[in-house]
């Protein structure tokens, strides 16, 4: 039975929590004695916490809710799929939703991205791409293929393998020696990258640096390279023109297998139902998760070319030495199946496409009225706001700072005024924006709202004095 929050007492439940649950990615020291957020039910785009405060959910959960909360048709589906099987094996053995969800899927990927390997994450889907891109090489008589090409502050999950290809040093520094050959390049922080110079030529030079990464590492050593269409960690980076075809290019020139990682990106979030058709580019690997079932079950894969996957069928004795016990669930499968069905039916990913101009115009808007607003980027229902101390010299904000006005001001405020949405400071700080795919204009417009009062504090508290005693105050 579901524990009912009201029968149970809210005391009750925080004790508990400090007593036995453990959150990930959290000090959790502060968690405990401020008692956690604990969310209740959710409802379209908006959730609920135990006490009956309501929240729009400017994050999708974690990029995950295309469709939003509380679908009853992906409940029945996954009853009806618990009653009929609740669990198969894909070790040696197929089922009927995960291979109509394997079909359905090559049927929305372009061409030739046709075979799908299941995992239950995100993280899975990145260390099942990196070792089917080893092992690919591996058949094809190329032994010494296994470093990695990544980019510098890019999060890909939290597994070893998965780990070593993110770029960000204070989630890898307390796990290494990660595991070897894993090289990471430059992002594509076009906010950042100094000096100035056209967008062609600052395209070329990022193409350079890659190239002279694989010339250094030596062409035959490279095993993948894997970028995201627009990298989350740093705050929504999007590719320059003639980036991502630059890519597919010296992937095709050193034989470099190509992965996407779109456990973001794909599924509507960036306007299309794949982030590299927004940007027009085929990978040879999609790793995917969150979204594929709109988060109602956890689900995730690669998405492979027949190039790839059919070196691995090409006698009766080959095989990819890799599995999962949840892979290729058949709950998950239905459900994801169900997600896709209604997503297509109700013109989710047009609905992105159709909002993403109002959206960014409306954070662009909102810039215009805040000192604390030095970027807007993103695309489609992913967006961030990068905050700087000086606008004119785009100056960012020091770690303490970040800390005062992130975790001190902007996340608290925002939560008291119910929004939820991300204050990152992996890189420069940003508030990241990834509503349900199913937000409205009127609800951007309420989002933005809430934003321009939140920034307004900030405004007040920290523009308004002389320029050298600008300090954030300690706290609220
Ligand atoms: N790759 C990317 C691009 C991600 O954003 C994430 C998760 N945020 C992962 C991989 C890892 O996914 P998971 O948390 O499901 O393991």
């Amino acid at each position: 039975m579901i524990a009912d929050p009201a029968l149970m007492g809210t005391a009750a439940l925080q004790r508990d929590f400090s007593r036995h649950s453990w959150l990930h990615f959290t000090r959790m020291k502060g968690a405990i004695e401020s008692g956690a957020a604990i969310i209740d039910r959710g409802e379209g785009c908006y959730v609920w916490d135990i006490n009956g405060k309501r929240y729009f959910d400017g994050l999708s959960g974690l990029f995950a809710v295309q469709i939003g909360y509380g679908r009853a048709e992906l409940a029945e589906t996954a009853a009806e799929q618990m009653k009929r099987l609740s669990f198969a094996s894909h070790f040696g053995y197929a089922n009927t939703p995960s291979i109509e969800l394997a079909t359905r899927l090559a049927s929305l990927a372009p061409e030739p991205l046709n075979r799908v390997f299941f995992t239950a994450s995100g993280s899975e889907a990145v260390e099942t791409a990196l070792k089917m891109a080893r092992q690919y090489h591996r058949l094809r008589g190329h032994q010494g293929r296994y470093k990695t090409i990544s980019r510098r502050l890019a999060y890909h999950g939290t597994s070893f393998g998965a780990l070593s290809v993110t770029g960000i040093a204070a989630l890898r520094a307390p796990f290494e020696p990660l595991v070897p050959g894993a090289r990471h390049v430059s992002n594509t922080n076009i906010f950042r990258d100094d000096p100035p110079e056209s967008e062609a030529a600052y395209t070329r030079r990022l193409l350079m640096e890659m190239e002279d990464a694989v010339l250094f590492e030596g062409p035959d050593s490279v095993s993948a390279v894997i970028i995201e269409p627009v990298q989350n960690s740093g705050g929504c980076f999007t590719p320059p023109a003639g980036y991502m075809q630059g890519v597919r290019a010296l992937c095709d020139r050193y034989g470099i297998v190509f992965i996407s990682d779109e456990v973001i990106c794909a599924f509507g979030r960036l306007g299309t139902m794949f982030g590299h058709q927004k940007y027009d580019y085929v990978p040879d690997i999609v790793t995917m998760a969150k979204g594929l079932s709109s988060g109602y079950q956890p689900i995730g894969g690669c998405l492979v070319s027949d190039a790839i996957a059919d070196t691995f069928m090409d006698t009766k004795t080959q095989m990819f030495v890799h599995g999962i016990t949840f892979g290729g669930h058949p709950v998950a499968a239905a459900v994801a199946l169900k997600n896709l069905d209604l997503m297509v039916e109700e013109g989710v990913v047009e609905n992105v496409a159709r909002n993403e101009g109002y959206f960014k115009q409306q954070l662009m808007e909102l810039m215009s009225r805040h000192h604390c607003i030095g970027d807007v980027r993103g695309a489609g229902y992913f967006m961030a706001l990068e905050l700087v101390r000086d606008k004119e010299t785009n100056e960012t904000f020091s770690d303490e700072e970040c800390e005062v006005l992130l975790r001190g001001v902007v996340s608290t405020q925002l939560l008291d005024e119910g929004l939820i949405c991300r204050a990152d400071d992996r890189g420069d700080p940003v508030i990241q924006l990834s509503p349900p795919l199913i937000t409205t204009r009127q609800q951007i417009g309420a989002m933005v709202d809430v934003l321009d009062h939140v920034l307004t504090t900030v405004d007040q508290r920290y523009y308004n004095q002389p320029r050298h005693l600008r300090t954030m105050p300690a706290s609220r």
